[in-house]
């Protein structure tokens, strides 16, 4: 539980995190709230050279509305997106999600960038990214660009992320009328990460005809994918909890999923139905 040498040093902003990690290379690591990295550190499972500390970097930490988006700083801790009223009015599907998150200790340090950039498979936010669509703002040493969720998680533990960037704020849709949406996870027992976890987001029209959904799972495979399929399913269809219950009977194949002391291949596609027909009922009827 030692981890290997490392040298420590301090970022005070974007641009210095940025120049910190252009100078000391791929052996270098970010480091946020540290609730994923110490702990792999300490496991041995990582051994960066190099801690670039970024949590001192204020302008990383804030919450606000730009037009139609929600924008939440990287640093944002997990506690502050749950208790932001910022949050709660604008995509309050997060802040929801965000109360579930860990423990207090998890929630007071853990960040929304650091959870995104570690790509846990068993993290929240990935499948909350995904369902609603978002866009991270990154930088590193050719500048800023934007990456859309859907392009953002590449494989186990691994992003879209160059080893010189970071994620310094990421965009969500405001929720409108007609508009609804819902996170609903098994979680493990000890830790709480998502065994599961399904977020949906669908727009209905006056009618109650479904125009665009959006799924995102969690925990079930190596990564967090969309569930296209139901998507695809619903979009056009008058909704109801038929129509829904219908669409979900399978979301995703036993033969993709993780399997593991806690849920088998064939558990854990049984509750990628039960979440996204919960998480779906529940958006419904957020959007009418
Ligand atoms: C006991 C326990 C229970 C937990 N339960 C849950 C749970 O229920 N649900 C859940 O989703 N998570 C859970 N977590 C994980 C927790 O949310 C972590 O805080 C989060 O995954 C990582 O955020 P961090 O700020 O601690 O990142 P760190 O540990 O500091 O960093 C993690 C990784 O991200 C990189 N990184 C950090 N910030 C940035 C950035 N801005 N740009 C680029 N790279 C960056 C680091 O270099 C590192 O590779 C749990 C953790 C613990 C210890």
């Amino acid at each position: 539980m030692i981890p290997n040498d490392f040298q420590y040093v301090r970022a005070n902003s974007v641009k210095d995190a940025v120049s910190l990690l252009d100078k000391h290379g791929e052996n270098a690591k970010v480091l946020a709230g540290g609730h994923s990295l110490i702990p792999a550190m300490k496991l041995r499972l990582n051994a960066p050279a190099t801690l670039i500390d970024v949590s001192n970097i204020g302008d990383l930490t804030k919450i606000g509305v730009n037009g139609n988006k929600l924008q939440i700083g990287a640093l944002a801790t997990h506690r502050s997106v749950e208790t932001s009223d910022v949050v709660k009015k604008n995509c309050s599907v997060l802040s929801e999600a965000a109360a579930h998150i860990g423990d207090a200790q998890v929630r007071n340090r853990g960040t929304i960038g650091g959870n995104l950039a570690h790509a846990d498979p068993a993290s929240d936010y990935p499948a909350l990214v995904l369902a609603l669509d978002a866009e991270l703002e990154v930088e590193g040493k050719s500048g800023k660009r934007t990456i859309a969720a859907d392009d953002f998680f590449e494989g186990l533990f691994e992003t879209a992320l160059e080893s010189d960037e970071i994620i310094a704020n990421i965009n969500f849709p405001t929720l409108g009328k007609g508009t609804g949406a819902a996170y609903e996870k098994f979680p493990h027992p000890a830790s709480r990460f998502a065994v599961v976890g399904v977020a949906a987001m669908l727009t209905l029209d006056k009618k109650g005809t479904c125009t665009s959904a959006r799924i995102g799972v969690t925990g079930a495979a190596p990564w967090a994918f969309r569930a296209t399929d139901v998507e695809d399913v619903l979009t056009g269809k008058p909704l109801d909890e038929k129509a829904i219950s219908d669409a979900t009977a399978k979301v995703g194949d036993p033969a993709d999923m993780l399997s593991d002391a806690t849920a088998s291949p064939e558990f854990r596609a049984h509750l990628c139905s039960v979440m996204a027909r919960r998480a779906l009922m529940k958006a419904m009827e957020r959007a009418k």
